[in-house]
């Protein structure tokens, strides 16, 4: 009986070491409960969140590690597709507008080349069809349904408007979701000026419903890479108004406000960075010591990356296999490539759904817990002849050689949901033995010389942000934690953030949690003072140390 008292004594010590070493941010929280979190203004919710610094502040002045992309080319007007490959890899992973209600135009002309003007006479935004507005407002009310964190967030914080003063400017994916963000942005005070990070994945009649309110909107469905350099140039770039905050995801955004402005970064309180890529240059730039405004991962929360990665993927690989291929699952033999949490959600899926799967992995612990989740764990090269469906999630590369191509049966469907567009070794397959045979949007017959075919799905790219929609709720989850993490940067006292990237304090990730189990009629559990002395927490939370793993 006495054993879990030594634990819960141990994980005390160390969740406690890990408080001081978060700026003691969980002193502050001390007083307040989940549940009070939910009734707090966002003053107070702006002062409790000071964030952890993941590893020691570095000094600063803003220069950017050299990389390969190209960001000192500027845009031309003529010879708007003649420029080399420049943006990121997340910049050209295509991503789902499969809602998109104007999806079908064939309104060839460039958005750049019409005149833009909103009913009430701004010009101030460059989006392919303003007209289509309403059908885009109609796609913002459908999402909101499912975003109730952002409305009472909004809600709540109306009156007090903690992002009075707030210029934003925004590279996100511009969706029905995004738009929920940018306008409770704005109801919470913020001026926005919004462009897309992917040159695919505008719904137009959302960036005509968010710029017909007046949001500077610089996106369409399709842009051309010398397009997309544009946008995010009219963004930053326009008379009489400065950005002091950036939200970027894949961080093209920020490498061109330091790349031809620099000096705008005298200005910026903090940028916000959600995804894997962009999080990766700031902590180089970090490490370099050549970041010089705070930052903040909002990546590596919990909360999104629980979510996102598990959830969303365990949600949407079916519609994006459904959508290109109508297979059906029951009995196939599916190789899911990597158990981290995307692998995971994928595995969980397809399992329900009747495959027989099985998993590859490098790692012992994710192959044992595959293995205790009831999946075989194989190599690749040994099942290869027999396999119907493999689908990557590792975050590597050349997970699926030409080799392995070469040996996979007819018919067989291959397929990745990792971020990176090198998992599966497509370049490898345009060779002139193979013929490339598209069948259906985002759908290739790679055939070989015997009459073999492959269906490579996305060219490789990730399958269900190019195939499939993502779940709303999901992306509330994600939406909440970067509004919030752009009030606590914003009204964070001088000195609490240095030239760092820092994650968002568990009690943050708790408190958005919180926000929408409400969706649920979830009802928590509260401690008894008993309880919390025993175990050495706060009755209020954070309830579990940093390195806690869920
Ligand atoms: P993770 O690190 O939790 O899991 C990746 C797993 O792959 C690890 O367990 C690792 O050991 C394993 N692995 C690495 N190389 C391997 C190899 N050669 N063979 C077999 N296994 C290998 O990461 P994650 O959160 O699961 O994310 C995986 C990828 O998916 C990342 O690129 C991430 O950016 C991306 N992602 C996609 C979506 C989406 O919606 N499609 C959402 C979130 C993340």
């Amino acid at each position: 009986m006495s054993e879990p008292a030594v634990e819960a004594k141990v994980e005390v010590k160390q969740a406690s070491k890990e408080v001081k070493e978060s700026e003691n941010a969980a002193e502050k929280y001390s007083a307040m409960t989940v549940s009070k979190n939910s009734e707090m203004n966002m003053g107070e919710l702006a002062s409790v969140f000071s964030a952890v610094p993941t590893h020691k502040p570095v000094k600063k002045q803003i220069q950017f590690v050299e990389e390969k992309q190209e960001f000192s080319r500027f845009p031309t007007k003529t010879g708007r597709r003649s420029l080399s490959r420049s943006i990121s890899q997340s910049s050209t992973d295509s991503y789902s507008s499969a809602a998109s209600y104007t999806d079908s135009s064939d309104d060839e002309t460039s958005p750049r080349d019409k005149t833009q003007i909103n009913s009430k006479g701004s010009s101030d935004f460059c989006v392919k069809n303003i007209k289509q507005n309403e059908f885009g407002r109609r796609e913002i009310e459908i999402a909101e349904q499912d975003m109730s964190a952002l409305i009472s967030l909004r809600k709540r914080a109306q009156s007090e408007k903690p992002l009075a003063g707030a210029k934003i400017v925004g590279c996100t994916h511009i969706t029905a979701q995004t738009a929920v963000l940018i306008e409770t942005l704005v109801a919470l005070g913020a001026q926005c000026r919004w462009t897309a990070c992917n040159i695919y994945s505008t719904q137009n009649e959302v960036a005509a419903a968010l710029s017909e309110t007046g949001v500077a909107v610089f996106a369409w469905k399709g842009e051309s890479e010398d397009d997309f350099w544009w946008c995010i140039d009219r963004c930053v770039n326009t008379e009489g108004w400065q950005p002091n905050m950036i939200l970027d995801d894949g961080g093209d955004l920020t490498h061109w406000v330091y790349k031809k402005y620099p000096n705008v970064f005298k200005k910026i309180r903090g940028i916000v960075e959600e995804s894997v890529t962009g999080v990766h240059r700031l902590y180089q730039l970090s490490k370099a010591g050549k970041l010089c405004v705070p930052a903040m991962n909002v990546n590596d929360s919990v909360t999104k990356q629980k979510f996102d990665n598990l959830y969303c993927c365990r949600e949407s690989i079916l519609d994006g296999l459904k959508r290109t291929t109508d297979v059906m699952f029951g009995g196939k033999q599916v190789v899911v490539c990597g158990y981290g949490e995307v692998g995971k959600g994928c595995c969980a899926a397809l399992k329900a759904l009747g495959a027989v799967v099985s998993v590859t992995e490098i790692d012992p612990i994710c192959a044992l817990q595959a293995c205790m989740d009831g999946f075989r764990v194989v190599k690749l090269n040994e099942v290869i002849r027999q396999v119907d469906v493999i689908i990557t999630c590792t975050g590597n590369k050349n997970v699926v050689t030409r080799d392995q191509l070469d040996r996979m049966k007819n018919g067989s469907i291959v397929c990745n949901m990792g971020h990176s567009n090198t998992e599966i070794d497509v370049a490898s397959l345009r060779t002139p033995e193979l013929t490339w045979e598209r069948v259906r949007s985002q759908v290739d017959h790679v055939i070989w010389p015997d009459g073999k075919r492959v269906i490579l799905l996305a060219e490789g790219r990730l399958l269900n942000l190019s195939c499939s929609t993502v779940p709303t709720f999901v992306l509330s989850i994600t939406a909440t934690t970067q509004a919030l993490a752009l009030i606590e940067l914003y009204n964070a006292p001088e000195g609490r953030y240095k030239q760092d990237v820092y994650l968002l304090p568990k009690k943050m990730d708790e408190y958005v949690a919180s926000l929408h189990l409400t969706t649920f009629d979830a009802h928590l559990t509260e401690l008894s003072d008993e309880q919390a002395k025993y175990l050495g927490l706060n009755k209020n939370g954070p309830f579990k140390p940093n390195y806690y793993r869920y």
